[in-house]
């Protein structure tokens, strides 16, 4: 089973993702995350996309249709996954339905979350990361439960994104209004379309989600 999780910065895809891969085998697949690892590691893509990337903006389509047939082609063909930031736009809508058609694969479901844009900007001006394993956190929302120490791997390394600040994120709104909001639209058309309430705790979202999947 392949699914989307659509919704603007800070909905909390990251965090349904990942509650999707532990729960579900599923393996995740988030653009925005395979971008910074090239960042990082400062590769000739890294280098090209990092502007972009610190101003908010998107990259270009070509770049991450690139990265996602790269991802697929090292999983097996029965490997569910959950497409986390990706399609961004109607390019992005087209080339996934080829990129899909061609390895037998099939959107099962594009989840909505629906969060108020308020709620956005605390939840990301917020967000950390442990710098070790990836696990995602909240200064207000999901502390450690012991401070500074990652609950996961014991790490005590955390970092915070470059763009997750008040300025950049009003430009990754305006993005995500004017490009990606306009994709809807083309999946309710298919009827794979579920609105999620995304304003409820972590756990009330992951039942919500949860209970789509047991539709199928
Ligand atoms: P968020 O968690 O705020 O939704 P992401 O981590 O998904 O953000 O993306 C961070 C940045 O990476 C975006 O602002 C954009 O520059 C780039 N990016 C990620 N996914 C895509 C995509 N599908 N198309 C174009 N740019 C992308
Ligand atoms: P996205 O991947 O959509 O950009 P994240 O999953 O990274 O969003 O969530 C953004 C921030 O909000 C993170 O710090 C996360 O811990 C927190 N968060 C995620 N879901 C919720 C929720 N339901 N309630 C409160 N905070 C949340
Ligand atoms: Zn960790």
């Amino acid at each position: 089973m392949d699914i989307i999780l659509l919704g603007p910065p800070g909905a909390g895809k990251g965090t349904q993702a990942g509650l999707l891969e532990g729960g579900h085998g599923m393996v995740q697949i988030s653009t925005g995350d395979m971008l910074r690892a090239a960042k990082t590691a400062n590769t000739e893509l890294g280098q090209r996309v990092k502007a972009v990337m610190d101003s908010g903006e998107l990259v270009s389509d070509e770049i991450v249709s690139n990265l996602i047939m790269e991802k697929l082609d090292d999983l097996g063909p029965d490997q569910g996954v959950i497409f986390d930031g990706y399609p961004r736009t109607e390019a992005q809508v087209y080339s996934l339905d080829e990129i899909l058609t061609a390895r037998n694969r099939k959107l099962h479901h594009v989840i909505e979350l629906a969060v108020d844009v308020e709620a956005l900007v605390e939840r990301i001006t917020g967000r950390f990361t442990c710098g070790n394993c990836g696990e995602g956190y909240h200064d207000t929302f999901k502390q450690p439960t012991k401070e500074g120490v990652c609950d996961v791997c014991g790490s005590t390394e955390f970092k915070r994104r470059p763009d997750d600040n008040e300025e950049t994120v009003r430009t990754r709104m305006g993005e995500y209004r004017a490009k990606t909001q306009p994709i809807l639209p083309i999946y309710e058309e298919r009827g794979i379309v579920t609105k999620v309430d995304g304003m409820g705790s972590m756990d009330a979202v992951s039942n919500a989600i949860e209970a789509v999947l047991a539709l199928d």
